[in-house]
């Protein structure tokens, strides 16, 4: 483990522009030289395509737009991490769509208490 390494990915996650292409979330520099210097000392492709995650990705099934809103949307059948088209979807009184196996997973492994297991 590199603190410095890790400090860097966690920095540039959380700064760098978020985006979707080719149907994947992507993280990409947008041109900015800050950001360029720590993708290339990463070793990282910009765009850099990211994983399907809980609360970066949206939850419903075929979206790869990041998430925007947590909770509250279709509340009778999870806490759902949406992106801002979904949310929208729910506001406007669309029915829920299909959500991600791995959303729906983590839904039902919430305790009585409402919480999700500590891992
Ligand atoms: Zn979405």
């Amino acid at each position: 483990m590199n603190k410095y390494k890790d400090a860097l990915e966690e920095m540039v996650c959380q700064f760098a522009h978020r985006g979707v292409k080719d149907g994947k979330s992507v993280l990409h520099t947008g041109g900015l030289s800050a950001l360029e210097t720590a993708f290339t000392a990463l070793g990282w492709s910009d765009p850099k395509n990211l994983e399907d995650r809980d609360g970066d990705t949206c939850d419903v099934e075929g979206c790869a737009a990041w998430v925007e809103t947590q909770g509250g949307m279709w509340r009778e059948s999870g806490y759902w991490c949406l992106c801002r088209e979904h949310s929208y979807a729910y506001r406007k009184g669309e029915p829920q769509p299909k959500m991600k196996q791995r959303a729906v997973d983590r839904e039902a492994s919430r305790g009585e208490d409402g919480c999700l297991p500590i891992k």
